[in-house]
C-alpha cells in the first residue's frame, strides 16, 4: 500500500515514521525547500513524550531538548503567584526537533519544495491523485493530510473555516546563557494582574531560551511591526515590569520574532473520507495556551500507524479506529483551550483562579 503524506511538520514526518515501524512505505511532501530557521520552540509535555517513547525517540529527546521540571507563575512584581512540579515535560527548538524526527526517517522518504494545489478524484469520489504547485503528481493508495491549520487538503472534507483567535502570541528564541543557568529546569510564567497580557520564559538545551508573549489583540496590536522590530514594540508594553521580561526583548531587539495569530476549529465531525484522512493541526488547530500542538501531533501520528497496522486489509476500519481513539481527547483540549482563553481574557475574574498551564493530561 502506497502511502503519501501531504505537509512534513511535526505530525507528517513523526507519523511515516510511525508507518515506517508498522511496516508502510510513505512519501512526505513539504512545500518549504528546507527547515532552516522555521519557528521557534515549544514545550513537550508527558503525551508528546510517551508518544516519542513508542517509536523509539525518547533517549534522544533528553539530549536534544531540556527537561522541565517546575512551572513558576509570578505577577509583573515578581511575586509568586503559584509554583507546580512537571514530570516527562521538555522544552526543545522546533528545528532541532524536526532535525531529529527527519534523521530517524531518512531524507529520501520526504520531498522538500513540493506545495501541495489540489486532488483529483475518480466518479466515485475517491482521491487517484494529489497535485503539486509545481506540476508534480502523485498517486497513492492512501494520503494523509498533515500540512498544518491552514490546511489546503482538509478542504477535501470540510469547508469548516477557522477563526481568528482575539488572544495573540509572539514567539523569540534567545542565546542567553546566564538567563537559561538561572532558570535552571523551571519555565516561569509572568501574568498580569491588571491586563490581559503574560510573558513565558523556558530555558532551553545550548544555552537557550524560548520566550513568549500572549496578548488580547483587541488592546494591543504588533501586526504593523516586521519581524525585526516586534521586540522593541514589545519591549514598551512590559517597560515598568520587574524580572527577565525586559532584559529578553532587550536583548532580542533586532532579531526575527515569530507572531503567532492562532487560530480556533471545532473538531471535524469526520476524520477521514474515503481513501483521505487529516492528523496534527491541519485537523486541530488548538489555541495558543494548551501547549498541546505538538505532543497531539505526535499521538495522531502514532494512533494512524497502529490503526493502520490492525486493519491492514481495511483503510477504512482503520481510519475508524483511529477516529475513535483521538476524538475523546482532541475534543477535550479544544475545550479546554477555550476555557483558559476565557480566563485569560477576563482578567478580573481569573485573579485568584490562576490555572496552571501543561496541567492537561490526555
Ligand atoms: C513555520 C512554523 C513555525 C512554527 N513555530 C512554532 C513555535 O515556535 N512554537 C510552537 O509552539 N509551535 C510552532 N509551530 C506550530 C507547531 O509546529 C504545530 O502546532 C505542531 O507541531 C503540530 O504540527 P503539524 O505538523 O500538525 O503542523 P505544522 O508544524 O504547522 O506543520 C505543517 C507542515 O505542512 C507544511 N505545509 C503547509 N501547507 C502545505 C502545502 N500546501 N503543501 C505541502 N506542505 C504544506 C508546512 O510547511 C509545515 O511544514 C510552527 C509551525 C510552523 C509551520
Amino acid at each position: 500500500m502506497n502511502i503519501a503524506i501531504i505537509g512534513g511538520g511535526i505530525a507528517g514526518i513523526a507519523a511515516a515514521i510511525s508507518l515506517k515501524k508498522q511496516g508502510f512505505s510513505s512519501v512526505v511532501y513539504e512545500k518549504f525547500p528546507s527547515y532552516l530557521n522555521k519557528g521557534k520552540g515549544f514545550i513537550l509535555l508527558p503525551n508528546g513524550c510517551s508518544a516519542l517513547e513508542r517509536i523509539g525517540l525518547k533517549d534522544k529527546i533528553s539530549k536534544r531538548g531540556l527537561e522541565l521540571k517546575q512551572v513558576v507563575i509570578q505577577n509583573t512584581e515578581g511575586t509568586i503567584l503559584k509554583t507546580d512540579e512537571l514530570t516527562d515535560t521538555y522544552s526543545v527548538v522546533r528545528q532541532d526537533f524536526l532535525m531529529m524526527l527527519l534523521e530517524e526517517l531518512g531524507e529520501s522518504q520526504i520531498e522538500f519544495d513540493c506545495a501541495f494545489d489540489r486532488f483529483e478524484t475518480d466518479e466515485s469520489g475517491k482521491i487517484t491523485k494529489a497535485v503539486f504547485q509545481n506540476g508534480k503528481t502523485v498517486e497513492a493508495d492512501i494520503f494523509i493530510g498533515a500540512d498544518g491549520s491552514n490546511s489546503r487538503s482538509r478542504k477535501y472534507i470540510t469547508n469548516a473555516l477557522t477563526v481568528p483567535s482575539r488572544v495573540k502570541e509572539l514567539v523569540g528564541l534567545l542565546h542567553a546563557p546566564d538567563i537559561a543557568e538561572n532558570l535552571g529546569n523551571t519555565f516561569v510564567k509572568v501574568q498580569s494582574e491588571k491586563e490581559s497580557l503574560s510573558f513565558g520564559i523556558v530555558p532551553t538545551a545550548g544555552g537557550r531560551i524560548i520566550w513568549f508573549m500572549q496578548y488580547d489583540s483587541a488592546e494591543l496590536d504588533f501586526d504593523d511591526c516586521s519581524p525585526e522590530d516586534t521586540a522593541a514594540a514589545a519591549l514598551e508594553v512590559v517597560k515598568d515590569w520587574k524580572g527577565y521580561p525586559k532584559e529578553i526583548l532587550k536583548r532580542s531587539i533586532g532579531m526575527d520574532v515569530y507572531r503567532w495569530n492562532t487560530r480556533d476549529m471545532d473538531i471535524p465531525k469526520q476524520f477521514h473520507k474515503n481513501n483521505f484522512v487529516m492528523i496534527g493541526d491541519a485537523l486541530h488547530p488548538f489555541l495558543t495556551f494548551t501547549s498541546q500542538g505538538t505532543g497531539t501531533a505526535l499521538c495522531d501520528a502514532i494512533a494512524i500507524g497502529c490503526s493502520l497496522s490492525r486493519n491492514k486489509e481495511d483503510y477504512q476500519a482503520g481510519f475508524a479506529d483511529y477516529q475513535n481513539m483521538r476524538m475523546p481527547a482532541l475534543e477535550g483540549i479544544t475545550e479546554w483551550g477555550r476555557q483558559l482563553s476565557w480566563e485569560f481574557l477576563r482578567v478580573d475574574i481569573a485573579k485568584g483562579k490562576i490555572s496552571i498551564p501543561l496541567a492537561f493530561k490526555s
